[in-house]
């Protein structure tokens, strides 16, 4: 064949001819219902990405009760808690991917991969529009549709610049392994340039300018990393500019680690003060151009400072696909997608939303908190009786069980305490709470909803749940013996999520790490560090890359990190 599109023109044709159908060679958008040879009977699930909660979705469903289909750019699962080792070559890239078509080998059924990005959701005619990745400027029609019955979105977010400028344009973002094998070759090249020999010092010193944009758990890692990196492996390869290095930290906020105990951002601000690590913290960088990048506090006013290579981590935005679906479905002032408790998508029929593109709506809960009223208020009086209450205090604390502690400890209590001097007593039971006071103390809880944390543990706890949820589907809708008030009228089936914290970690560099346990339970230091291996290696999805990651632990400790630049 003289050129590859003639090839593949023809394999289509006789793909086409087969039967096969997968891949239509049009000008126009192909319309392929890429549906199940099961028969008529299995309905689709279509599940958008292949991260955490899309591969804890995956993993845990009964694939043989379904027409599965996985749609995602990559075709493989990153485990990203270790993406920061990948930047300075402690972990290699190919030791925390697993390929996902590994993951579907084990599963019951079949279930199929297309390797493309959902860019439209069309939840009128229950269909997503897909662009292949591959095949660029190939005159392949490279879109297509597919239907679902279920569709399951977990395509996570992208890196935030709150649209400072230069941002996207001179930064290195830290999200994805392809990010991370970019900044491990930038480090490398900032330390050959700086090396070269017709530099002058104020040159050098630039070159080997780092800057970390953000202080939360990702930046302060990656500059825990780097610092490892220059002080163990690097100080020995170039001894003639290694005291030029400066790698400096910049956070909006007083503190970095905020989201960690207090004593755990104490002890990290204080170790890297003595590890030499600049950090500012009150700076916010207003701008990012291609050798300075420009920051401002109350203290200094604005300023710039020359830079080698400047890594951004300021948190997550939205993707794209997200935003033109929430515009459709009246979501368009949120930030992520609004779910229910069941996670399912609000507003929608059959989209489940999970991972760090979703969260439970605090709208629906003055919703929901409407709607128990009405129930309990049953003659319409505008008052409760005891039974009433604590009918009310029940369903609602089925719903949000993340909230009933709260409930029990704030404005409710007066209340409670109500309710508790009233057991017992019959001329008690008749007394009335005023259902306004009442409706505004439950509502007030509504503004503690804290979002859950945008993290692998809620992502992947998610994709658990919905996929148990799947699992029983048919059966509770054959036997719908559940609790009454999740019966009809639109209610779900089951318990609503409910997000178990088992702890987080931030690793500090130096062989330690601070450990926030359930319970409040701090531990910092050496000790840590080996909890953090354990916990780490334990964790990853297959025994390959568990192996993979210990051998490249272990040839860390041997041979030191490897600063070839490929
Ligand atoms: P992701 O894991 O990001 O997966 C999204 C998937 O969707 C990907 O497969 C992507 O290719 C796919 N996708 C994207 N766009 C489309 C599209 N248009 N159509 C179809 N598919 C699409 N959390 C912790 O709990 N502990 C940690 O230690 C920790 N460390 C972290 C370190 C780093 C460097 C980073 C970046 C994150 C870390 N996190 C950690 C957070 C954690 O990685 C995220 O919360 C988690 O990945 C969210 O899972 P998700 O499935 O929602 O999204």
């Amino acid at each position: 064949f003289r050129d590859r599109t003639a090839f593949f023109k023809l394999v289509v044709i006789m793909a086409g001819a087969s039967g096969g159908g997968l891949v239509a060679y049009a000008d126009a958008r192909s319309d392929l219902d890429l549906a199940s040879s099961h028969g008529p009977t299995k309905k689709k699930v279509v599940i958008l990405g292949t991260g955490w909660a899309g591969t804890s979705f995956l993993r845990n469903l009964d694939s043989s009760l379904y027409d599965v289909q996985v749609i995602s750019p990559r075709n493989y699962f990153a485990f990203t808690p270790l993406l920061p080792s990948v930047t300075c070559g402690s972990v290699e890239a190919r030791s925390i991917v697993e390929p996902i078509r590994n993951i579907m080998r084990k599963k019951k059924g079949e279930i199929k991969f297309w390797e493309a990005e959902c860019f439209k959701i069309d939840p009128a005619n229950k269909k997503v529009h897909c662009r292949y990745t591959t095949a660029p400027n190939s005159g392949w029609t490279d879109e297509f549709l597919v239907n679902y019955d279920y569709l399951v979105i977990a395509i996570g977010a992208k890196a935030n610049t709150f649209n400072i400028p230069g941002v996207e344009e001179n930064c290195h973002f830290l999200k994805e392994v392809d990010d991370a094998q970019k900044i491990r070759r930038s480090v490398m090249d900032c330390f050959e340039r700086a090396s070269l020999p017709n530099l002058d010092e104020d040159e050098r010193k630039k070159n080997l300018h780092f800057v970390i944009v953000g202080g939360g758990p990702t930046g302060v890692e990656f500059a825990a990393e780097l610092h490892d990196f220059v002080s163990e492996d690097l100080s020995k390869l170039y001894p003639s500019v290694y005291g030029l290095v400066k790698i400096e930290v910049i956070e909006a906020g007083e503190h970095i680690l905020t989201m960690f105990d207090k004593r755990i951002s104490r002890f990290a601000e204080e170790k890297f003060q003595r590890d030499g690590i600049d950090l500012k913290t009150g700076f916010r960088v207003v701008k990012v151009s291609e050798k300075d990048i420009t920051m401002t506090s109350k203290s200094t006013g604005e300023f710039s400072e020359p830079y080698g290579m400047a890594v951004w981590s300021t948190g997550i935005g939205t993707r794209p696909v997200i935003v033109d679906f929430m515009k459709q479905i009246g979501q368009g002032n949120r930030r992520v997608l609004a779910t229910d408790e069941w996670l399912r998508v609000c507003g929608c029929d059959g989209i489940y939303a999970v991972g760090d593109c979703a969260s439970i709506s605090q709208r629906k809960v003055v919703e929901d908190i409407a709607e128990i009223f009405r129930i309990a208020d049953k003659d319409n009086s505008g008052t409760l009786t005891v039974k009433e209450i604590q009918d009310v205090l029940e369903d609602f604390c089925m719903r949000y069980p993340q909230l009933e502690l709260y409930l029990k400890s704030k404005r409710m209590s007066s209340i409670l305490e109500l309710l508790k001097d009233s057991k017992g007593d019959a001329m008690k039971e008749a007394i009335e709470v005023d259902i306004e006071e009442f409706r505004k103390a439950l509502t007030d809880v509504d503004s503690q909803v804290k979002t859950l944390p945008a993290t692998a543990q809620v992502a992947a706890q998610q994709g658990n749940y919905l996929a148990r949820c799947f699992n029983k589907m048919k059966d509770t809708e054959e036997h719908p013996e559940g609790p009454l008030r999740f019966r009809g009228s639109g209610r779900h089936q089951f318990r609503p999520f409910r997000y178990k914290h088992l702890g987080q970690f931030a690793p500090l560099g130096g062989e330690q790490a601070a450990a926030q346990l359930p319970g409040d339970w701090i531990s910092i230091g050496h000790s840590s560090q080996w909890l953090w291996y354990s916990v780490y290696a334990s964790k990853q999805v297959s025994w390959r890359t568990r192996l993979l990651v210990i051998s490249d632990w272990t040839r860390r400790f041997i041979f030191g990190r490897d600063s070839s630049c490929m």
